[in-house]
């Protein structure tokens, strides 16, 4: 029984042999090339190139993500006339880029625009689209240029809350979506609104300047 075993098992092996042989005819036929031969001694190269690759994109990724936000933040405010934050802060004195940019707000009595009485124009200070005629100007004591209506077109009004408890209406130029001020519902006639605004966020043009 021991030796039938044993023949049965040489057997098996005997029958296997044709397939290692096969195995090395085949291994010395991939091998005859001599570059294939190779391949298999490099293959761990390219993976960990692959590896060092893998981990300079996601730190690239990483460090684009940061700049990622600071292009949501201009694309906030991205209007038919748009730059990037970079651009703007190249092409506005600090005064107007922070507050046309970064929606702060002047000092009060500050603007030499708040005893404006010519007619006129006032501007955008960031892209010059014209934004209130003097006509609707108005002295609202509280030491930001006021008036009770913009230019046809030439605001858009969005809904406020940076300050919880006070929740108000921005002003924005339509064109370059700039922030102006905030427009409150305690103005006079004819309409009862009062267009609080920057004078760093705009420009005066006289009458009969062009
Ligand atoms: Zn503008």
């Amino acid at each position: 029984m021991q030796l039938a075993a044993v023949r049965a098992s040489a057997g098996l092996a005997a029958g296997a042999r044709p397939a290692r042989r096969s195995c090395t005819t085949r291994c010395a036929a991939a091998g005859s090339g001599g570059a294939s031969q190779q391949q298999p001694q490099q293959q761990p190269s390219p993976i960990a190139r692959r590896v060092v690759l893998g981990g300079a994109l996601l730190a690239s990724a990483a460090a684009g993500a940061g700049l990622a936000r600071a292009e949501e933040a201009a694309d906030e405010r991205r209007g038919e006339v748009f730059h990037t934050d970079e651009e703007w802060r190249e092409l506005l004195p600090p005064g107007p880029y922070n507050v046309l940019r970064q929606a702060s707000t002047e000092r009060p009595f500050s603007s030499p625009l708040y005893g404006e009485k010519r007619r006129g124009t006032f501007v955008c200070a960031g892209c010059g689209s014209p934004l209130f005629a003097s006509a609707a100007k108005y002295d609202s004591g509280t030491g930001w240029p006021s008036f009770f209506e913009p230019l046809p077109g030439a605001v858009d009004e969005t809904f406020d809350k940076s300050i919880f408890f006070m929740p108000r209406t921005e002003v924005r130029c339509a064109k370059c979506k700039g922030h102006l001020g905030h427009v409150f519902d305690d103005g006079p006639a004819p309409t009862g609104q009062r267009y609080c605004m920057n004078g760093l966020a705009m420009a005066f043009q006289p009458a009969g300047d062009a």
